[in-house]
């Protein structure tokens, strides 16, 4: 499980960037996970705890958007929505995708006094 790790550097680049602000206090954090990134949204709720324990962002409220994978078949130019335990085209089965949408995570929105 790397979600730990995600949320850890992520604590600190928000630390980074409120400070640049003149920002004391986080209320709140917007996360978009893709459902092709890798990252398990369930996961990140559940670190979420403990990697702001003992920082600056103790208790502030975490809200996840999952974004989904849309991904085009190479072979027959299908798009369509996948997941990864199955990346295979509905239509022709072909495994060769190109990723439109889904594979990231990045920080959406922070709210912040
Ligand atoms: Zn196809």
């Amino acid at each position: 499980m790397h979600e730990l790790g995600v949320l850890n550097s992520m604590v600190h680049t928000i630390e980074r960037m409120i400070n640049e602000q003149d920002f004391t206090k986080v209320h709140k954090v917007v996360i978009e996970v893709g459902e092709l990134s890798g990252i398990v949204p369930r996961y990140l709720e559940v670190s979420w705890p403990a990697a702001t324990y003992k920082t600056f962002m103790e208790g502030t409220e975490l809200e996840l958007i999952v974004i989904p994978g849309i991904v085009k078949c190479k072979d027959c130019g299908r798009v369509f929505n996948a997941v990864y335990s199955d990346l295979s085209c509905p239509d022709c089965s072909s495994v060769a995708m190109e990723i439109l949408e889904g594979d990231d995570l990045m920080i959406k929105q922070i709210e912040c006094s």
